[in-house]
């Protein structure tokens, strides 16, 4: 057994343990990666890739469809599943050649294989031990199921849904949350005739009510199914579909099942436990230098309780390159941190909605913005809204968005929540006419009480 001697020993190369990498090395230090699969985890080859590829095809799909109202003649032929899977496929490819590229541009060492913490500073892969001053725990998350509902066959989570090679005639999701929407969101898109199930009593339940309000009067106008407040009791497949029975006894047949029930943490036998990181419920908790409670070990990305997003991931890994620098870099706040549903309508927000923020500040003040009001919405033909929340003559503490394309707002509102912007400082700058990022100075100027094309 060979011993070998880093400034950093990362564990897991998905989007916490690579940007980890990357920045480690910028900054001299020695780093070596241990992944037991692929260079850029989840989020590159199961994750947010894939799904948005898929969901671009839906939104052709969705757009040949309804050519005809804006005078366009066409018709669907039909979704050839193969095609979709290589245009997917080459998209991740394209994107896992240049991070590849990038590693041994930056000749960042990768070792292959399962890694295992065997001492508090010390990761064993293969017959490797391999030494660091700090350790970077990284292992991402899982796709969970619920007690009693066995995976496999018709019954899947998204590590198997992104790969289908037939559009599913009629499809069922358990979980209305962000996979869960967006899977229903592109399967109807591909023709599907698609059924939520979702126990709690709306659809994006961690979003402003306002915008689940307005995502289910959209699925409904799309004809996507869903049940709110309900629960999953069982399933049973057969050759040719399953049969899902909810809590009360009412039965939905389909093709497939999807189980979007969230992400649990991915830690089981990997030693963490042994060498004394405290583990609460399988996440690793840290401070928040995320550090554990071991020295020299720290913990990014899915792993640590909080969001469960890419970007969290990248800052997370940059913010520990840079702590074991000695930069002493600003932490990351998940309050802080854009959200975006790629659904159709898209959802975009970030900060506090507005009953996080009751509960924060004496005072609150709030505005909607309809998009009915902005051009380019119209032009696109999308409904949907902005809505600002502040505290009460101070700064926008949250932004949250619906409508087609808005996800592309969100750049501007993670400033204005970031940088505490006041409504006025907002809408004193210009805002390009005509965009959907107009909604933005609009919301604001009526905020600051001049609004331009909408009621106060
Ligand atoms: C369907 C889906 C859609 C998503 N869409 C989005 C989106 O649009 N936007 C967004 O921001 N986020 C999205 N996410 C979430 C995003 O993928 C994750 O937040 C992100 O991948 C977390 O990064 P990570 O580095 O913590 O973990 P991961 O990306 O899961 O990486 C962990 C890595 O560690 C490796 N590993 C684990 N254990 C070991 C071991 N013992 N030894 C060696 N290697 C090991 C794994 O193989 C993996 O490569 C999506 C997730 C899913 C499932």
């Amino acid at each position: 057994m060979s011993d070998d001697n880093y400034d950093v020993v990362v564990l897991g190369g998905g989007s916490g343990g690579y940007a980890c990498a990357l920045r480690a090395q910028q900054l001299g230090l020695k780093v070596v990666v241990v992944e037991k699969d692929k260079l850029g985890g989840t989020c590159l080859h199961w994750g947010c890739i894939p799904t948005k590829a898929l969901l671009h095809a839906g939104e052709v799909a969705d757009h040949v469809r309804d050519g005809g109202a804006v005078g366009v003649k066409a018709s669907l032929e039909g979704i050839d599943m193969s095609a979709v899977n290589s245009y997917k496929d080459g998209v991740v490819t394209r994107l896992f050649k240049g991070l590849q590229g990038l590693f041994s541009a930056a000749k960042i060492e990768i070792v292959e294989g399962e890694g295992r913490l065997v001492a508090a500073d010390t990761v064993e892969v293969g017959g490797r031990r391999l030494t660091g001053k700090n350790i970077v725990l990284a292992t991402g998350s899982y796709a969970r199921t619920l007690p009693g509902l066995e995976l496999g066959g018709r019954v899947m989570t998204s590590q198997q849904a992104i790969s289908l090679t037939d559009v599913p005639g009629r499809a069922v999701i358990i979980g209305g949350s962000v996979i869960g929407v967006e899977f229903a969101s592109v399967w109807r898109s591909f023709g599907a005739e698609v059924t939520i199930i979702e126990a709690l009593p709306r659809l994006v339940p961690a979003e402003e009510a306002v915008l689940s309000k307005n995502l289910e009067r959209a699925f409904s106008k799309r004809k996507i199914t869903f049940k709110t407040g309900t629960k999953f009791e069982s399933v049973e497949q057969s050759d040719s579909g399953v049969t899902v029975t909810l809590e009360g006894g009412d039965t939905l047949e389909a093709d497939v099942l999807l189980v979007a029930v969230g992400r649990g943490p991915q830690s089981e036998g990997m030693g963490f436990e042994e060498q004394g990181v405290t583990l609460d419920r399988g996440w690793v908790p840290t401070d928040e230098r995320l550090r554990t409670n071991v020295d020299g070990i720290f913990a990014v990305g899915d792993l640590v309780p909080g969001l469960q997003l890419a970007h969290r991931g990248f800052a997370h890994g940059i913010f520990v390159a840079e702590e074991i620098a000695g930069l002493e870099p600003m932490p990351i706040v998940d309050s802080g941190i854009p959200r975006v549903t790629y659904c159709n309508p898209e959802l975009a927000s970030v900060g506090l909605t507005e009953a996080e923020a009751k509960e924060r500040y004496d005072s609150v003040e709030t505005y909607e913005y309809n998009l009915g009001g902005n051009g380019k919405s119209q032009i696109l033909q999308t409904g949907g809204l902005v809505k600002l929340v502040r505290e009460k003559d101070g700064p926008i503490v949250g932004v949250h968005m619906i409508g087609d394309r808005m996800g592309e707002q969100i750049g501007e509102a993670t400033l204005t929540v970031n940088w505490e912007a006041f409504p006025d400082d907002v809408a004193a700058l210009l805002h390009s006419h005509p965009t959907q990022n107009e909604s933005l100075g609009e919301a604001s100027l009526a905020l600051a009480g001049k609004p331009l094309h909408s009621h106060a």
